[in-house]
């Protein structure tokens, strides 16, 4: 048990999480060789326990297959197609339509007809993307998290957010910032787009966290423009994550031009605050 203990702090220290575990398996079986078969089955639940700990406990972001929370995504995304683009216009407006006119039941059923991932035959495939997503995930993640709390001037504060791998038939992803849970969504079958999403998604999370509140106040912003605020800076992403993010983050449509104001006052100042009030005042004198 002490030289568990040795190779636990060796891996916390040079965080070789992988390297490490090996060595633990191999020497734990040496040792079992005489050990009594209780003990041994408790022997091994703790080294379980042991080793999720260790492979965990440096992820700030942990992607996960969670069918409740998609199905809830799928839900934020029927409603933004209500309210955004209305069920009529929109490619996929019959699906959401047919979950907005359902009843809880019924919309378990819809959903599952969309959401074949869940089906038993396909465990081993979500199970390759989940660890994939959180491989490409971790090659970047500290990097990005520095990046992040440099341009908020604040810290990511959040102990653990769920990138939940999502299946909505349009690739719209929402987010929940509950304070016990707080998840986002993203594709399930790239890990390499997923990590975009993410980046972006985490954006949103430190505007909601740190400026939403205060930009409320002070610019009296509709709910629409807030969003339009919030979704045109993550242009900053392109500028100062470019080496993180392997597709450029685009935008929404008709953005174009606050986006353009906010890269060219993020090039002048780097002040996160200061650019955020330009778009702010920006949005407020371009209403009709
Ligand atoms: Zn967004």
């Amino acid at each position: 048990m002490v030289l568990i203990l040795q190779i636990a702090i060796v891996t916390i220290v040079t965080e070789q999480v992988d390297v490490t575990a090996v060595m633990i398996v191999k020497t734990v079986t040496a040792l079992m060789a005489n050990v009594p078969r209780t003990r041994l089955t408790i022997l091994k639940l703790l080294i379980g326990c042991f080793y999720y700990i260790i492979t965990t406990m440096n992820e700030r972001v942990v992607f996960k297959i969670d069918k409740e929370l998609d199905f809830q995504n799928h839900l934020i995304a029927m409603r933004v197609c209500k309210e955004r683009y209305g069920f009529d216009k929109y490619p996929y407006g019959k699906y959401y339509k047919d979950l907005y006119e359902a009843n809880e039941i019924k919309r378990h059923e819809i959903f599952e007809q969309v959401a074949h991932l869940y089906n038993p035959e396909y465990k081993k495939f979500c199970e390759l993307a989940v660890k994939q997503t959180q491989e490409v995930w971790n090659i970047v993640e500290s990097d990005f998290i520095k990046k992040m709390e440099k341009i908020h001037g604040n810290l990511f504060s959040w102990d653990v957010i769920y990138g939940i791998l999502s299946t909505t038939p349009d690739g719209r992803y929402g987010y929940d910032l509950n304070k016990n849970t707080p998840w986002f969504a993203c594709q399930y079958y790239s890990p390499l787009y997923s990590i975009n999403t993410a980046m972006h998604e985490i954006m949103h999370f430190f505007f909601h966290e740190y400026f939403e509140k205060d930009c409320r106040a002070k610019f009296s912003l509709t709910h629409s423009e807030v969003w339009a605020v919030k979704e045109a800076l993550t242009i900053i992403l392109n500028i100062e994550c470019k080496n993180l993010i392997l597709k450029t983050d685009t935008g929404k449509p008709g953005h174009g031009e606050l986006r353009e104001k906010i890269k060219i006052d993020w090039l002048e100042c780097k002040n996160f605050k200061k650019v955020l009030y330009n778009a702010c005042e920006f949005i407020k004198t371009s209403r009709n």
